[in-house]
C-alpha cells in the first residue's frame, strides 16, 4: 500500500489520516524534511494559508516541499492546502508562500468575508453515482486555471455566487489534486480514494 503523508502543521490532520487509511493507504503525519522524503504522496489540510506558510518556513519544510512537488510528488490540498499548491493567490497576505504544482490562480476567502461556511452537493468528475457533499469554510475558489488543469467540480447558487455563474472548486493537474472544500469533514471517502489512486498510478 502507498505511504501518504499528512502535513501536520494545522487543520484536520487526524481526519485526513483516518480517511486515507480507509481509502487503502498507510497514512503518516509529516512535520520534518526526513519524514517528507519517505512518502509517496502528501495531503495538505486546511487551516490558514499564511500561518501555514510561516510554519512551513520555521519547520524548514518550505524548500524541501517545493523541490519534491517540482519533481512530481502527488499532492492533495483542501482549502488552505489548495491555496498553498496554487501558483498565485489573490487577496492573500503579503507573506503568503506558493508551493506551485497547480497552474491556477486562487482567490482567498472568495465567497465573501461575511460568509463563514456553507455546504453544497456537487457533481464531481471521476466520482460516480451520487454527488459529493462539500463543506466550505472561508473557502477559496479557482479564479483562473491553465490549459493543463482539469476542472473536477464547480459550484453555483451559493452565497457569493449567483445561479448562472459557476465557480471552480476542485481541480487536478497530473497527480496534484485540490478542493476548495473539506472532504475530510464528511463520512464520504471517495475524494481520498481518488487521490490514493493517483498516488498508486504515479508510483
Ligand atoms: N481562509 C483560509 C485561508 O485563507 C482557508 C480556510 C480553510 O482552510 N478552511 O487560508
Amino acid at each position: 500500500e502507498p505511504v501518504i503523508g499528512v502535513l501536520a502543521m494545522q487543520g484536520a490532520v487526524r481526519e485526513h489520516v483516518a480517511m486515507l487509511a480507509e481509502a487503502g493507504a498507510r497514512a503518516v503525519p509529516v512535520r520534518r524534511a526526513a519524514e517528507l522524503s519517505e512518502v509517496d504522496g502528501l495531503v495538505l489540510p486546511g487551516g490558514e494559508s499564511t500561518t501555514m506558510s510561516r510554519l512551513l518556513e520555521s519547520f524548514e519544510l518550505l524548500e524541501p516541499l517545493r523541490a519534491r512537488i517540482a519533481e512530481g510528488l502527488p499532492a492533495f490540498g483542501s482549502c488552505a492546502g489548495m491555496i498553498l499548491l496554487a501558483r498565485q493567490t489573490l487577496d492573500g497576505r503579503p507573506d503568503q508562500q506558493q508551493l506551485g504544482g497547480l497552474d491556477v490562480v486562487v482567490r482567498r476567502n472568495a465567497f465573501g468575508r461575511q460568509v463563514d461556511s456553507f455546504e453544497a452537493d456537487l457533481d464531481f468528475t471521476g466520482i460516480a453515482d451520487r454527488p459529493v457533499h462539500a463543506v466550505f469554510i472561508r473557502a477559496p475558489w479557482v479564479e483562473k486555471a491553465g490549459d493543463g488543469v482539469e476542472v473536477l467540480a464547480t459550484v453555483s447558487g451559493v452565497p457569493g455566487v449567483d445561479e448562472d455563474t459557476a465557480r471552480i472548486v476542485a481541480v487536478r493537474q497530473g497527480a496534484v489534486l485540490a478542493t476548495a472544500f473539506h472532504p475530510e469533514l464528511t463520512p464520504d471517502v471517495r475524494v481520498h480514494r481518488l487521490f490514493v489512486d493517483l498516488v498508486r498510478k504515479a508510483a
